[in-house]
């Protein structure tokens, strides 16, 4: 039986085996049939040269908005998929448990790519810009508990957002709501930080080993960086334990000068996420190519921010023996990019610019096999 497609010439990067070398991917029956170094034209019915590319497992996106229409951030995340390899967007908590059933069924049983997501510990979600834990009657524990467990296939763990105008006078009372639901789930947390109260010093405590602690590079008064641009000695136990570092970059989570301090000391983010909603898809942030080519320009090898982008954040939403790897057998999930070289601008949310040669775009997305088509997908607002 010949294979259906074969992906010809291009570097393989999987950090998820360690390879980054030139071979050939063959697909067969939307599943990953062969890498291998070399494998013949006429062993497939269609071939595809993407020589001088680079082939990737889908890309997983930690930390997206994609509940369209019914709440404040949410984007169509079809046409980004089709536009940036993300093949799987990691939902960061866009539905609480009273808006959890019109997400599941028109949007994640119904989207081209893959979609998972984080369960609000708030039941009304984000239907609004913010405010979801100010009024505590929300913040409903049995009520996250039934839900998540009624959809364990999907529901990767509980989000809370912890920012001055999120929690009103409620304090870290939302932070223990969470920590309940996640405890009697035994699922991780997904907690947002940027402006104090609460502060950070009452967080971190609260987190255990496999949460994900997202807008770890915001500038502000919750950075995780001390005035001399010192990692925080409880965020760094708190790490060296197990806590997973997020960059979920946004709107206003993504600061040059902490990211480059946090770098400059050898500590780079477990996984770079993009924070996708109505406002951060129109710039600086624009997608995850974009904020991956940022690391890429920091310093970062090419394995070391497509690992940030696959496998790791597959780790931390427990998908690492399904998502994230091209692994003979697996879904065959996985994306062409090529890197431009040229002088590029970038700038972080605080339009603070930096320069680079390298920048990441995505020439082909793929999700089990099927072929996603920007031009088929519309726009994604
Ligand atoms: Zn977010």
């Amino acid at each position: 039986m010949p294979y259906d497609l074969l992906l010809k010439g291009a570097t393989v990067v999987d950090p998820s085996r360690n390879l980054s070398a030139s071979s050939d991917v063959a697909i067969q029956d939307g599943k990953i049939a062969a890498v291998e170094p070399s494998i013949s034209s006429d062993r497939a019915t269609r071939v595809v040269d993407v020589s001088g590319k680079y082939v990737t497992p889908g890309l997983v996106d930690l930390h997206v908005h994609a509940y369209w229409g019914s709440t404040y951030w949410g984007v169509d995340v079809d046409p980004v998929a089709a536009r940036t390899g993300v093949i799987t967007s990691v939902d960061a908590g866009s539905a609480g448990a009273y808006n959890w059933r019109g997400f599941r069924r028109f949007h994640i049983e119904r989207l081209k790519s893959r979609l998972v997501a984080y369960l609000n510990i708030s039941s009304i979600g984000l239907t609004h810009q913010t405010y979801e834990h100010a009024n505590l009657y929300y913040d409903d524990v049995d009520l996250a508990i039934e839900t998540a467990s009624q959809n364990r296939d999907v529901i990767v763990g509980i989000k809370v957002r912890l920012d001055q105008n999120t929690i009103g006078h409620n304090g870290i009372v939302p932070m223990d709501r969470a920590r309940a639901a996640a405890d009697a789930l035994n699922l991780p947390i997904m907690v947002h930080i940027g402006v104090a109260p609460p502060p950070l010093a009452e967080i971190i405590p609260r987190m255990r080993p496999g949460d994900v602690l997202t807008h770890c590079f915001t500038g502000h008064s919750n950075r995780i960086v001390d005035r001399n641009h010192n990692v925080r000695d409880d965020v760094q136990r708190a790490w060296d334990a197990g806590i997973i570092l997020d960059v979920g970059h946004g709107g206003g989570s993504f600061s040059y000068p902490v990211a480059e301090a946090m770098i400059r000391q050898g500590l780079l983010p477990n996984c770079i996420s993009t924070d996708i909603h109505v406002s951060s898809i129109r710039g600086p942030m624009y997608d995850l190519p974009t904020t991956l080519s940022k690391f890429l320009n920091l310093g970062l090898s090419l394995s070391e921010v497509i690992e940030r982008a696959t496998i790791n954040p597959a780790r931390a939403i427990n998908r690492a023996d399904s998502l994230g790897t091209l692994d003979v057998g697996r879904e065959a999930d996985l994306a062409v990019f090529e890197i431009v070289e040229g002088d590029h601008e970038f700038k972080d949310v605080d339009l603070i610019s930096r320069r680079g040669t390298k920048r990441l775009y995505c020439r082909l997305a793929m999700r089990a096999g099927t072929i996603l088509d920007p031009e088929e997908e519309g726009l994604p607002l």
